[in-house]
């Protein structure tokens, strides 16, 4: 794969770690994690890699500042906010939702990163992050828009180098993990057709269904494997997306992923969030009990982060109760 330039803002390679009493509790097959959780930066995530490449690009062009938008909770906007801070720029988070009343989890450590935060309503995000744009260039600023959920090509590279990273620790005949605005998955299958990796990637939905969202990581991951010096075509058939445990969805927090924060907690020590990491964990759960993976199988959990969100008093109230 061709190198691109990047950032070291994150703590690489991850650990691997195997999950054994989980496996024994569900009399599954073989589970291991990957701890994208433990990037470094700001409490970690799948963003860090991602923001590798994208503030890589945004200071090649002289940026002053870093502008993204997300949902209230969002991790991406953290870990940009954090990114933001350690390179010395200034950054504007456009955050979809209401101001609550009171600063917590991400919204908390975004307002400690220093970053200026607007407030919006959903279907006005996309307008509000224009207007952001043009009115700090107006001011003479070098903006630099870092995509939504950093799902670009050049964002989505960094999980085609982190599937090089994983395999020299495990090659898992699965690799299963939260997929939303699709970059991780993208970069991943990008990752598996320029290293001929033969394992299955799993992406369990956690906002979307399966039919929007494979055409769309479909042609990410192709622009991707350009973008990485070869040009190969992927097609929504090559995408595993399972849209079977988006609930009541996106963000809200079900028996499901209550269930796999508990058991994870409980038997692992290990934190899942409630709203990415819960969902992906109870699926794949839900996968084990069904008997959907072969005993013989290495299952690998691509843990992507998420964990401030469980201090949200939404989600902290009704996990302590
Ligand atoms: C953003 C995010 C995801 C989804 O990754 P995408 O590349 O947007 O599909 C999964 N887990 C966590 C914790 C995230 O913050």
């Amino acid at each position: 794969m061709k190198r691109l330039p990047r950032l070291a803002l994150a703590h690489l390679p991850t650990p691997l770690e195997a999950l054994p009493r989980l496996s024994a509790e569900l009399g599954g097959p073989s589970i291991w994690v990957k701890r994208d959780d433990q990037t470094g930066l700001a409490f970690g995530g799948n963003k860090t890699r991602k923001l590798e490449y994208l503030a890589a690009a945004a200071l090649a062009e002289g940026a002053d500042r870093l502008i993204t938008a997300g949902a209230t909770q969002s991790n991406h906007c953290r870990q940009t906010a954090a990114a933001a801070a350690r390179l010395g720029l200034a950054c504007t988070l456009v955050l979809a939702g209401e101001e609550p009343s009171r600063k917590d989890a991400n919204v908390l450590l975004d307002h400690l990163f220093g970053a200026d935060i607007r407030w919006v309503s959903k279907s006005g995000r996309d307008a509000e992050l224009q207007a952001v744009y043009e009115h700090a260039k107006a001011d003479g600023g070098k903006p630099y828009l870092v995509p939504y959920g950093g799902s670009s090509p050049l964002g989505a590279a960094a999980y085609a180098y982190a599937l090089e990273e994983l395999l020299v620790q495990i090659q898992p005949d699965w690799i299963v993990f939260a997929t939303s605005s699709g970059g991780t998955q993208a970069g991943l299958v990008a990752g598996a057709k320029l290293l001929d990796y033969e394992g299955s990637i799993l992406g369990i939905c956690v906002d979307e269904k399966a039919e929007e969202l494979a055409p769309r990581v479909a042609a990410l991951a192709g622009e991707t494997t350009t973008l990485l010096g070869q040009q190969l075509p992927v097609s929504a058939a090559d995408m595993l997306v399972n849209d079977g445990y988006l609930g009541d969805g996106y963000a809200v927090m079900g028996n499901a992923e209550r269930e796999a924060i508990r058991l994870l907690g409980s038997l692992e020590g290990l934190l899942v969030d409630p709203v990415y990491t819960g969902r992906a964990a109870a699926g794949m759960i839900d996968l084990v009990r069904k008997g959907f993976f072969n005993s013989q199988d290495k299952v690998l959990f691509w843990h992507t982060g998420g964990g401030p969100a469980l201090f949200a008093d939404t989600y902290a109230r009704e996990l302590a109760s």
